[in-house]
């Protein structure tokens, strides 16, 4: 999230292009406003529910020869009717928060039902602990009963951290300790962070910016700008760079206790249980990745000859090819996003309309609402809510696409209920980076002269390249700092930095240099902080879509009612069960060259416009 300082900056800058100005969300679907009463009364109904669900039901989960499905099935339905319940008053907190932040009011009230909701799942806690210490084999025979056909993969889910929870007094300690170990080191982290000011040079004039100003100055067309900013953010890290290390070093640790205590047989294992995938498909992406690096190198090679520039630097990595367009009116973006989703489905077409028609979307830019963009998907019972901050660039319409397309797979998986409608993180991403492409398509197919494609598909493999290539570099150079301090104990900040750039290299070969303060640039990445081997999800959902768009290429309108099923079976059962039924299997290796063959065509299509731009001279 964007703090403070910045969401002020960038406000003041965007109020001249405040193309969205009065397109604001109405809540009222939720509640009428923080004063409803109905608000309070779902809060205290779910309170007072949680308490009798604990009343009926502690003690009869883990009994001598198992519980009846029946009454577990009619657990989770109570559970699942408390939660929603809960889980209202939350979402609309957090919506009345995130378009304006300044009352008082609002952040109390996010305080008061998170309180709340936190009471709720204690009392229901012990369900959890129970159904997991039930003995495989009877715990089978309920899963196997028709009466927990609807619960089966929730039901089924939990029960993956059976080999690794502690008894309870243990996870109670644990629990409370956390506070003032990882959490606070992370919070520490936060803190540093935002706090730190970094003096900048920026053609002339210095200046005093935070660390999203500063990255935000690597994107400028001028170079000495650039080099300034990352030698600005270099400067800044290196001479915090004892706390840094310290909190990289102490955390690493913790997650190696944790690993210990919990019986996980590796740094990433855990990550992968959460995200209900194997060891192995994670491996086979990220070897496909490595495999396939010399896509990321020909396309920094042609990044150099585009910006003629006799080497890439590190910082010239995200240098503009392209001048900013005309910007992009709120009602042309609108017809864009829908047109292009009409024109893949009539169905997502109708369902993005909705969300304009209805005044689901909240776009314009005002002060005191929160920075950046997102899609609540709120309760199945409501309907989702987007917050963008619309400035006109063509970055806020695939924005736009990004967010309507976590928008229209919320919205379709609300059949599956409160317990089962969110995806895991690795397909999390799915349909709104299917969004995007699909807008992407829509837009490249309007676009004749060949400068204006290049521009369009060098955006498209830079965000590519990032994501995918990127993050799975991100992830590797973790597993190596854990595994180092596993086998060496702490891990000298000098030999952090090694293992940084040798991960590095190995992506960029010769196509960038990277400079000797690039060295330090692990330092700020928030993901090695605060959740450890985040990063390849990213990869992941990324080249996911894009093999499911090339299967969308290949089968045509065939495949649009599938992948609809895929959204609207949400998180009702684990990714590669869900894949199968496209027939992609993500165990298989060579899944992943699937979704890597379209990029190796869209890095040689913009090879072939560059030529061509070239020769037209
Ligand atoms: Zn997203």
């Amino acid at each position: 999230m964007v703090g403070t300082h910045l969401g002020c900056t960038e406000c003041g800058e965007a109020m001249e292009e405040n193309l969205a100005a009065g397109i604001t969300w109405d809540l009222g679907d939720l509640y009428a406003g923080p004063d409803d009463p109905r608000l309070g009364q779902d809060l205290d109904g779910a309170l007072q529910a949680a308490r009798r669900f604990a009343e009926a039901y502690r003690g009869t989960i883990n009994v001598q020869g198992g519980p009846s499905a029946t009454r577990v099935a009619e657990a989770v339905g109570a559970m699942e009717a408390l939660l929603e319940q809960a889980g209202k008053a939350c979402a609309y907190a957090e919506l009345l928060h995130a378009a304006d932040v300044t009352p008082a009011a609002h952040g109390a009230l996010v305080a008061m039902t998170q309180e709340k909701a936190s009471a709720i799942r204690q009392e229901m806690l012990f369900f959890e602990l129970e159904w997991l210490a039930v003995e495989d084999a009877v715990a089978q025979r309920v899963l196997d009963d028709p009466a927990c056909a609807a619960r089966r993969h929730f039901l089924s889910s939990l029960r993956r951290y059976r080999p690794h929870v502690l008894s309870e007094p243990e996870e109670r300690i644990l629990e409370e300790k956390a506070n003032t170990g990882a959490r606070a080191f992370c919070r520490l982290f936060d803190e540093v962070l935002s706090s730190l000011e970094f003096e900048v040079d920026v053609a002339g004039t210095p200046q005093r910016l935070n660390e999203s100003g500063v990255l935000a100055l690597l994107h400028d067309s001028r170079r000495v700008v650039r080099q300034a900013a990352a030698d600005a953010l270099t400067h800044g890290l290196q001479d915090n760079q004892l706390l840094l290390g310290f909190i990289f070093n102490t955390l690493v640790q913790d997650h190696g206790s944790d690993d210990r205590l919990r019986s996980y047989r590796n740094p990433m294992e855990a990550r992968h249980l959460a995200n209900e995938i194997s060891g192995e498909t994670v491996a086979a992406l990220m070897e496909a990745c490595e495999a396939n690096h010399d896509v990321v190198q020909r396309y920094y090679r042609l990044k150099r000859q585009l910006l003629k520039l006799d080497d890439l630097a590190d910082y010239d990595r995200y240098a503009p090819l392209t001048a900013e367009t005309a910007s992009v009116p709120w009602t042309r973006c609108r017809e864009m996003v829908i047109g292009a989703y009409h024109a893949f489905a009539p169905r997502m077409g109708e369902i993005a309309e909705r969300f304009f028609d209805r005044r689901w979307i909240d776009a314009e830019v005002r002060n005191g609402k929160r920075g950046g963009a997102f899609s609540a998907s709120t309760v199945p019972s409501v309907h989702p809510y987007v917050l963008v901050n619309y400035t006109g660039r063509l970055n806020d319409v695939t924005t736009v696409a990004h967010e309507l397309g976590h928008g229209v797979h919320q919205y379709l998986a609300r059949p599956r209920g409160y317990l089962e409608a969110d995806t895991p993180l690795v397909m999390a991403e799915t349909a709104s980076v299917f969004g995007e492409m699909v807008v992407f398509e829509h837009l490249l197919r309007a676009v004749e002269d060949a400068p204006a494609r290049l521009g369009l598909l060098c955006s498209k493999v830079e965000d590519t390249i990032a994501t995918v290539f990127r993050q799975v570099a991100m992830t590797r150079f973790e597993e190596k700092l854990h595994m180092a301090r596993r086998e060496g104990g702490e891990v000298a900040r000098e030999r952090i930095c090694d293992l940084w750039l040798e991960t590095n290299a190995a992506l960029y070969g010769d196509s960038v240099r990277l400079t000797d303060g690039y060295r330090w640039w692990w330092a700020y990445i928030p993901h090695f902080v605060h959740s450890p081997f985040y990063c390849y999800a990213y990869g992941f959902g990324e080249l996911l879509v894009l093999a499911l768009y090339e299967a969308y290429r290949r089968e045509g309108t065939p495949f649009v009612p599938k992948y609809l099923d895929l959204l609207a079976a949400g998180g009702s059962d684990t990714p590669a069960a869900l894949l199968r039924r496209f027939d992609l299997d993500i165990s298989d290796p060579q899944f992943w060259d699937f979704g890597l063959a379209p990029l190796r065509q869209m890095v040689g299509e913009a090879e072939r416009l560059a030529q061509e731009v070239r020769d037209d001279r």
